[in-house]
């Protein structure tokens, strides 16, 4: 899963928009280049709202970690698609409840992996790897993740914001249904991703990502997809909803900007 020596600038096209560096940059992060940028602009001329949808959507992710650490005491995560370093991620707010609290992260840009790692050299209870989540046996079956993940103790398996990433062909619902039958009762799977009720934004959207990014984009889907992925579970209250209202904490998050396409998504327990 690793690459070696190779020097990272061998490894990433910085003249394709990636998805990780795209996020980045509308979360107003530091690690993205121009290509990366003028795909999201153009992105924010179709899409307004993408901003404020990408900005909620980090905080669903760092409230999600709070509540299933604080209220429900879990103290390990693996998080598929964690994209870029941002401020306060899932070990920091983790460990900041249970400072002995284990996370492993995965990225299928290589990108992530190197970032990652200037951020958790000195944290020994982390992991990140370079890994498409869509191959759940290599994660799963990792020394990385074997090292940090007791598999007799609950987990949360995190798909934030990521699921669309993949095509209808590679089976999301499939994909989660694979790490749900590795998880050891209790645990809790969380998943949101980008659905609209409106065919032409769907169209739209998808369409722009899937050119911007060179074919590697899956699609915006609608809700009741969700609504299957975690079929035959528990929802945590509220449900499966737009997640900036997913017990929402904090008057200073920014409010939808509009409904045309939203993060829709929850938390489910085993
Ligand atoms: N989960 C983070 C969050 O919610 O803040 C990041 C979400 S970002 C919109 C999507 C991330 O998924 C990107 O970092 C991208 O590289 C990653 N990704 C896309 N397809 C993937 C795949 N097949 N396997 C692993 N990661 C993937």
């Amino acid at each position: 899963m690793e690459h070696g020596d190779t020097p990272l600038t061998d490894r990433i096209d910085v003249t394709v928009p990636s998805v990780a560096r795209m996020y980045d940059y509308l979360l107003d992060g530091k690690d993205n280049y121009p290509a990366d940028r003028a795909a999201t602009d153009q992105l924010l001329r179709q899409v307004p709202s993408m901003k404020v949808l990408a900005l909620n959507n980090r905080h669903f992710l760092r409230r999600v970690v709070r509540v299933l650490a604080e209220e429900y005491g879990i103290k390990q995560f693996v998080d598929h698609g964690s994209g870029l370093p941002s401020v306060d991620n899932v070990h920091e707010i983790a460990q900041r409840i249970h400072p002995d609290a284990r996370v492993v992260y995965t990225d299928i840009d290589p990108i992530v992996l190197a970032h990652g790692r200037a951020l958790l050299e000195q944290n020994d209870n982390t992991a990140v790897l370079t890994a498409d989540f869509r191959d759940t046996e290599s994660i799963w079956g990792s020394e990385e993740l074997k090292k940090l993940i007791r598999m007799d103790e609950p987990i949360a398996a995190l798909f934030v914001s990521v699921l669309h990433c993949i095509p209808d062909s590679d089976d999301p619902a499939g994909v989660v249904e694979r790490v749900r039958a590795k998880l050891p009762p209790g645990s809790f799977l969380v998943v949101c991703q980008l659905v609209s009720e409106d065919e032409e934004t769907r169209r739209g959207v998808t369409e722009f990502m899937d050119v911007s990014t060179g074919g590697h984009w899956g699609r915006v889907r609608e809700p009741e997809d969700v609504h299957t992925y975690l079929k035959g579970l528990d929802l945590l209250e509220p449900g499966l909803v737009e997640v900036s209202t997913w017990r929402a904490d904090n008057d200073l998050a920014p409010k939808q900007l509009s409904n045309e396409w939203i993060e829709f998504g929850g938390v489910a327990q085993l």
